[in-house]
């Protein structure tokens, strides 16, 4: 099994690989599991997210994904564990590089990447209007989801979120998540460790005066 980081280096190298080696490569994983065959089972959002796909390889091999960092939680290092590094020398001569990095140019982005963020309060359709956010409407570059980023903090707030399957997917590997719903059937509950039913807009301000206390 080859697996890559679905970040903007891994999506332009495994399916370069994936086409001259003519290996199977699924894109953007959101899952992976192994069923009793061996077969590596790649689970993603297909037909605009409204379906999880299990999709396998069982006719070429390595079997290959690529996977959106913090789908998984890094585990504990293990300094014992013994790992094998092998040395392999690589010779490319320049002519056979045919792209060169024209310019790089930083996202307009300001502050800390909420893929890195141990704590994130995210504001759904609930808050109502760009009032009843401090810092403004946020823009799409720091949306979670599948269009947006996979997040997989400490702690995730779900405010006035539904838990639709293409907001689920960006954030369910989170450590601990609390919602917060005026709708007590919202499919959000299913995935959170703690759930509030009520209007977000009361029990924030209220939750704001506890912390500060
Ligand atoms: C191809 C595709 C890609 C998509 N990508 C993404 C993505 O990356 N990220 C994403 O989030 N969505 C994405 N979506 C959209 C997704 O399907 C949902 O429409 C979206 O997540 C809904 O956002 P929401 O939960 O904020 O709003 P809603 O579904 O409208 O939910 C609002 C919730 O707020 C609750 N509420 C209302 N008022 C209050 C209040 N005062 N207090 C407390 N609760 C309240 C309601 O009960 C409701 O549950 C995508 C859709 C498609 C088709």
């Amino acid at each position: 099994m080859l697996l890559f980081g679905a970040t903007p280096n891994g999506r332009d190298l495994a399916p370069r690989v994936a086409a001259r080696l003519r290996f199977g490569l699924t894109a953007d994983c959101t899952g992976l599991d192994i069923d009793d065959q061996g077969q590596l089972v790649q689970t993603r959002p297909a037909f605009g997210g409204n379906i999880m796909a299990s999709i396998i390889s069982p006719y070429t091999r390595p079997q290959a994904a690529t996977v959106r960092p913090n789908v998984f939680a890094a585990s504990a290092p293990d300094a014992l564990r013994p790992v094998a590094i092998e040395d392999f020398p690589v010779t490319l001569s320049k002519a056979s590089i045919r792209t060169k990095v024209v310019e790089t140019i930083a996202t307009a982005a300001e502050g800390e990447k909420i893929e890195e963020a141990r704590v994130i309060v995210s504001a759904g359709r609930g808050c109502g209007e760009p009032s009843h956010l401090e810092l403004g409407w946020i823009p799409h570059t720091i949306q979670v989801g599948q269009s947006g980023t996979t997040v997989g903090p400490d702690l995730y707030i779900a405010v006035g979120i539904s838990g639709a399957v293409q907001h689920i997917v960006g954030m369910s590997s989170s450590k601990k998540i609390i919602a917060i719903n005026k709708d007590p059937d919202a499919p959000i509950f299913k995935i959170a460790d703690l759930g509030v039913v009520g209007d977000a807009l009361h029990i924030l301000p209220k939750l704001l005066d506890a912390l500060k206390t």
